[in-house]
């Protein structure tokens, strides 16, 4: 039986090497299980206290704001979880660290259409399901079957896309791991579960149409948005049928900053890091921008990013 004592157990590292805004302090136990033995080896190890509580889980680090001050306990990442396998009818079951833009060029040379809107998202699929990730092409929502769960204690359960209540940029696992800055935990899942992988299905297409759309996306996406720069994408979630990114332009607010952390001028609902960003400057920024917006326009803006604090 393997312990964690003979995976690699990287201590204090910072979580700002894991993150897309490279910002977060260190982790004090922090993991890159390779295989699912390695990582109910960890699981097992925090359900037994020879590995530090709380157990918190991600994936790229493309939605969730570091603490500066670092996370006690035991952090894992999945993104190297990336086991994937085509089935023969032509569905995806993928591990839950799998690359969403991987995932969409493998869709699309497939011939299989309902995954291009993931081509330009820098997260995993656990951390896709999680979100309900999505564009106006599409979310996880319309191409999930079913999830693998595994909880902490080792248990491995099947929830189909209609038990995991997706609505926008949300699941029952949005908050499980981490927190809305606004509310807190968000999901009524408890216990830490986590994805350990899905199974996902489309429709055929012709895969050079496909693969075309794919590029279109990235085009029009590297023309709006800062990818440049280190981001956590959208700050805020859209006030349908607003933009968040409208309404803090319209406020003014294009190009504002607070430290290291600017609002990017080439898409307001982006926020990056300059280099020296902090998270305190970040929901600085967040908290004097929802301020505003509000006074100017009545609106009241909720936030997409989550925290790990
Ligand atoms: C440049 C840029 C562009 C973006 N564009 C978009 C976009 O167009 N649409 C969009 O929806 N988002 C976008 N995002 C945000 C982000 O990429 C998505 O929210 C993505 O789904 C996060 O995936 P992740 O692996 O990075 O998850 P993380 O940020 O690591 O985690 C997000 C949440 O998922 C949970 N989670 C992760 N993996 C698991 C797991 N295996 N089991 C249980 N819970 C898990 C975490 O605990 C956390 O609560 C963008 C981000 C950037 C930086």
């Amino acid at each position: 039986m393997t312990h964690a004592g003979e995976i690699k157990t990287l201590k204090n590292e910072r979580l700002s090497m894991h993150s897309t805004i490279r910002i977060g302090g260190p982790a004090e136990y922090f993991f890159l299980p390779e295989t699912v033995e390695e990582l109910m080896v960890i699981l097992a190890d925090v359900s037994s206290g020879s590995l530090p509580s709380p157990l918190r889980i991600f994936g790229k680090g493309s939605n969730i704001l570091f603490a500066d001050k670092g996370l006690s306990g035991t952090v894992i990442s999945t993104k190297r979880l990336t086991a994937m396998t085509v089935l023969p009818d032509g569905s995806f079951l993928a591990q839950s660290g799998v690359s969403m833009p991987y995932l969409a060029r493998v869709a699309a040379t497939a011939g299989v259409s309902g995954f291009s809107f993931m081509s330009g998202i820098p997260g995993t699929v656990g951390g896709g399901v999680a979100m309900n990730a999505g564009t106006p092409d599409g979310d996880f929502s319309r191409i999930v079957r079913e999830v693998r769960v595994l909880s902490p204690s080792g248990t491995i359960t099947r929830l189909t896309g209609e038990d995991l209540q997706f609505s926008y940029r949300h699941s029952i696992f949005s908050g499980v791991h981490s927190k809305t800055m606004d509310t807190g935990s968000d999901s009524n899942l408890q216990g830490g579960a986590m994805i350990l992988d899905v199974l996902l299905s489309g429709v055929p297409a012709d895969p050079l149409l496909l693969q075309e759309a794919g590029r279109m996306a990235l085009l029009r996406r590297s023309e709006s948005q800062p990818l440049d720069q280190p981001s956590l994408g959208s700050v805020f979630r859209n006030p349908q049928p607003d933009f968040a990114g409208r309404l803090i332009e319209q406020s003014g607010l294009k190009g504002a900053k607070k430290g290291g952390i600017r609002i990017s001028p080439k898409h307001c609902n982006f926020f990056i890091n300059e280099g020296s960003g902090t998270a305190g400057e970040f929901l600085d920024l967040m908290s004097e921008t929802r301020q505003r917006v509000q006074d100017l326009t009545g609106v009241v803006l909720f936030p997409e990013v989550l925290n790990f604090f």
